[in-house]
């Protein structure tokens, strides 16, 4: 096992590993920038270092200087977390190179799945079921695009092969405005991602946002750990999440999920993953697989008991999964509020200085955040500051907990969207369970103010 880890990460992730080491018994290095000095997991460190000033170009995103707070505290290892760098190529190459183990799948992996057709592909052979489309990416012959479109069906989607976060996809409805959308979806994926390479897909209308868990060491073992129905989004940005999915008969997630894992196998795949699927009259839809741990990770966690952040070191690690897929059992019903330091209706983001912290508790109630009192939410990153995480026997329940951890909530000194989490909790749609992708938009815009 590692004796040291560096942690390449802010936030409430940086804090969920560090807790992962101290179990282990493996000391972790943090990073900060400038901007984080005042951070909670900064003053638990045994060692941290500043890795630059406050934009994450120069400090989270910075390969140079995490490679070297690596190097000059002898770390043996580096964890990503999320987002940043956790899903690029290079730098898990580069950290390899640098003679680190990397906390993730292997370099090839990333690069496979980091481009949306090329994983696509991949998950077609082995076998994964996927959105019908185009075989690869768009040319720019019109008459073919035209060709494909209609023998998928309107509407489609144009998506961007280096899309993330929700951006670089359009929707056309007819054959008129085709030409146009792709090119213009080439040129804005050409900008934001480097890579103008765009594809087709047929655009599901009502679809549900199922994902499966997986996990998979070197030695060719992989396992799934359920799904987990991630449907209530806002601009394509998850905000509530929970597992198992309302209403999807067990037998077809077993079924799924057993492809996945599969899939890991046929793909040498290792570490922590998640298969991103739309749901759709009975049907799984692969769209997109995630190379590292999710921010909704801590639900799969509760269902399951099983530690997903601490088995993805053990794997880096070389050792083996400590459970068959026969021995994983998924007990109750839990729920993620995901809390963004943000105007909870008009979502502004509300930086600054938190002076009251109560976080909920009790029975069945976790949180992973790393703010407290006095702590200085800074502008300039993603505005989630945390989490709350509830688990019960029956979905009921888990509403149930999650109504009292949200009224038991204070947060003083900035906006956070706890009052809208506490709107959706008790409203009826919701709560029956099984909404689809739109329904937090409807839901929006029916309630504006
Ligand atoms: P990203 O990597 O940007 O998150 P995804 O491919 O995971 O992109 O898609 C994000 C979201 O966009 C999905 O959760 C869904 O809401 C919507 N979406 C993507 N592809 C389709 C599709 N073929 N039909 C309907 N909605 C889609």
């Amino acid at each position: 096992m590692f004796k040291k880890i560096l942690v390449a990460n802010r936030g409430e992730i940086a804090l969920r590993i560090q807790r992962a080491c101290s179990e282990l018994g493996i000391k972790a290095v943090m990073v900060y920038s400038e901007a984080d000095r005042e951070a909670k997991y900064v003053k638990l460190a045994e060692e941290a270092v500043c890795i630059g000033p406050a934009p994450s170009s120069q400090s989270y995103l910075n390969m140079p200087a995490i490679i070297s707070a690596a190097e000059v505290t002898d770390s043996e290892a580096i964890h990503p977390g999320y987002g940043f760098l956790s899903e690029n190529a290079n730098f898990a190459e580069r950290v390899e190179q640098s003679g680190f183990q990397f906390i993730g799948p292997s370099p090839e992996s990333i690069r496979i799945m980091g481009d949306k057709v090329s994983a696509k592909q991949a998950m077609i052979k082995a076998g994964v079921p996927c959105v019908p489309g185009s075989e690869g990416e768009l040319s720019d012959d019109a008459a073919i695009n035209k060709r494909i479109a209609r023998a998928i069906g309107y509407p489609v989607i144009i998506k961007a092969a280096g899309g993330g976060g929700g951006r670089g996809m359009r929707v056309v409805h007819t054959e008129a405005a085709l030409v146009n959308a792709i090119q213009m979806t080439k040129a804005e994926a050409a900008a934001a991602f480097n890579n103008p390479s765009v594809y087709m897909e047929k655009f599901l209308q009502n679809p549900r946002h199922i994902e499966i868990q997986v996990l998979a060491d070197k030695h060719k073992n992989a396992v799934y750990l359920g799904e987990r129905d991630c449907s209530m989004q806002r601009r394509h940005q998850k905000v509530i999440e929970e597992s198992p999915a309302p209403g999807i008969p067990r037998k077809l997630i077993e079924k799924i999920g057993e492809r996945c894992a599969m899939a890991c196998k046929k793909i040498g795949y290792r570490g922590a993953g998640t298969f991103e699927f739309l749901y759709e009259n009975g049907e799984f839809y692969f769209i997109e697989m995630n190379t590292r741990v999710q921010v909704e990770h801590p639900v799969t966690e509760f269902t399951t008991g099983i530690d997903i952040v601490k088995t993805q070191i053990m794997v880096a690690a070389g050792e083996r999964l400590p459970f068959t897929q026969r021995q994983i059992e998924m007990r109750g019903h839990a729920i993620e509020c995901r809390i963004n330091a943000e105007d909870p209706y008009k979502f502004t983001p509300s930086p600054g200085r938190i002076t009251m912290w109560h976080p909920p508790g009790g029975p069945g109630v976790r949180v992973d955040s790393h703010i407290y009192t006095n702590y200085f939410v800074p502008p300039n990153y993603d505005s989630m500051v945390g989490k709350i995480i509830v688990h019960g026997d029956t979905r009921e329940q888990a509403l149930a907990r999650m109504r009292t951890a949200l009224s038991e909530t204070v947060v003083e000194g900035i906006q956070t969207n706890i009052p809208l989490h506490r709107e959706l909790m008790v409203d009826a749609k919701f709560m029956s369970g099984g909404t689809n992708i739109h329904y937090l938009e409807e839901w929006l815009a029916a309630h504006k103010r």
